[in-house]
């Protein structure tokens, strides 16, 4: 067994992690970043953000070949090669995680392979990947050890045909019927791919609408293209139990919008949300702690209740997202560093990669409702965008969250193609503090979905150019 010393160790390499380990790195500290995997990426890169997107683009890409006869191009029915494309989503991954690698060493990070766990506050016990144990002595660490796919008793069962979101991004084969169980993001962006590859998707879910939490004006102009897309979206209702059938799963629903009780599937896909991995972590020997849900407990530096440890990304809370984790580990170094800082930011993003996509940043009217937050809304329908009609797709919504009174940009929320991109003007209105009419008075370029920013803005005041609205 070897000992290493080092100034700060890092336990995980996702995107929370390795952007730690690298912004320390730059910042001239010693650093070890330990990771099963061969190199830093995580789930992000090796089972999430990037193997997903690499298949949306796929179905984007077969979804507009399809509805190009809207304007006279017609095309003959897709061929799809399966190997071809999962090789070719397997080439994304390996090219990513592979300049990770070269990053890493560039930087001059110690990158270990293999799985870490604390002996005390000062000291973690690596099992390596290729067999022996290696001890890592550390002045500091953040833990950035991830998340895991949530499973239930009634949603469990021995079988290839049931998968949660890691195996449906194998693509093993393109089921006939594919039931989705979660109407979350991960659900809904995995039920477009497969979808558009030619499965009949039904999606079920527990609550009223998909994407729980999320403005239901914006929900439901996602909704209303998913239901054109997919077999069928069966809401307010749950999967009680489920067993093996000779070619499927039988699987018993409960619920008011559900006509046939008992339905077959060729494959399940269970995307119920995710857990923090934070056992087997050795915290016991330490004075880091856990809240009821298994999120470490941290403050606003990302520190836990031992003081030379760190905790980022997904173990340490929600909202679960790549950015936020990024984030949250360069303030964790900054802290470490003595640098007066805070994890406060006014807008977290999020975005829902479907067709089309949903975005927002910074309060949602939901929100405001919910917490009494006085607020004006100010929208912009796609249906009056040039950009949109230009490509097809009128199916979006723009809207602002404001301040009554200081006219303040609170949050924003974007239905739409391209609305993860557009996103990002949100994100700085919020965190510059802009008001209405600074959106307002930036010339904002001709045609471009980003002009439904500016015009609902304008809406605010009452004369947008593109939409009428009669003086009250
Ligand atoms: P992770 O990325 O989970 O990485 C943690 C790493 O720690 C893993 O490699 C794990 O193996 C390792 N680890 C665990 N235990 C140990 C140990 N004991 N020792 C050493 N290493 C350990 N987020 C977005 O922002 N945008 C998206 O579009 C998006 N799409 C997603 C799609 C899917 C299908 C999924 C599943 C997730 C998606 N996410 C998305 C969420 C995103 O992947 C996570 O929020 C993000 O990866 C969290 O980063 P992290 O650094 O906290 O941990």
């Amino acid at each position: 067994m070897s000992d290493n010393k080092t100034q700060l160790a890092v336990v995980g390499a996702g995107p929370g992690g390795y952007a730690a380990a690298f912004y320390a790195a730059d910042h001239g500290m010693s650093v070890t970043l330990i990771d099963p995997e061969p190199n830093p990426g995580g789930v992000c890169l090796y089972r999430g953000c990037i193997p997903s997107k690499a298949f949306l683009h796929t179905a984007k890409v077969l979804n507009e070949a399809k509805e190009a006869k809207n304007f006279g191009v017609e095309f003959s029915e897709p061929k799809i090669d399966i190997n071809k494309l999962r090789s070719w989503k397997e080439g994304v991954v390996q090219k990513l995680t592979s300049g990770l690698g070269i990053l890493s060493k560039q930087r001059k990070v110690n990158f270990i392979q293999g799985r870490a766990a604390f002996q005390d506050s000062h000291a973690l016990k690596i099992q390596m990947t290729k067999g022996g144990e290696e001890i890592v002595n550390f002045e500091y660490a953040i833990i950035a050890t991830g998340s895991r796919p949530m499973t239930l008793p009634n949603l469990s069962m021995d079988s290839p045909r049931l998968m949660n979101s890691t195996q449906g991004l194998e693509l093993n084969d393109i089921p006939k019927t594919l039931l989705v169980v979660g109407g979350g993001y991960i659900g809904l962006e995995l039920g477009t791919v497969y979808a558009a590859l030619g499965s009949q998707v039904t999606v079920v879910e527990m609550t009223p609408s998909l994407l729980t939490g999320v403005d239901r004006d914006m929900t439901a102009i996602l909704e209303r293209r998913l239901r054109s897309h997919f077999d069928s979206i069966l809401l307010e209702t749950k999967v009680v139990s489920m067993s093996q059938a000779a070619n499927g799963i039988n699987v018993h629903f409960e619920g008011a919008q559900v006509k046939n009780k008992e339905q077959e599937f060729e494959k399940v896909l269970v995307a119920i949300g995710r857990k923090p991995n934070s056992s087997g972590l050795g915290l016991e020997n330490t004075k880091v702690q856990i809240d009821q849900k298994g999120f470490i407990k941290i403050n606003a530096q990302r520190q836990t209740t031992e003081p030379n440890i760190y905790s980022i990304g997904d173990v340490a809370g929600e909202p679960m997202l790549a950015h936020k984790a990024s984030h949250e580990g360069r303030v964790a170094v900054d802290a470490i560093a003595g640098k007066k800082v805070a994890f406060e930011p006014n807008a977290i993003p999020a975005v829902v990669f479907t067709n089309p996509e949903i975005a927002w940043c910074g309060i949602t009217e939901t929100q405001a409702v919910r917490e009494n937050i006085p607020f004006k809304i100010a929208k912009f329908p796609w249906g009056a965008s040039g950009r949109a009609t230009t490509l097809d797709r009128n199916d979006g919504l723009t809207k602002l969250i404001l301040n009554p009174e200081t006219e303040r940009v609170l949050g924003v929320g974007i239905v739409g193609v391209g609305a993860g991109e557009l996103i990002a003007e949100g994100v700085l209105a919020v965190e510059m503090g802009a008001v209405a009419a600074d959106i307002k008075f930036s010339i904002h370029p001709h045609p471009t979905l980003s002009e439904t920013v500016m015009e609902s803005a304008e809406a605010f005041y009452g004369h947008s150019t593109h939409i009428y609205q009669p003086k009250r």
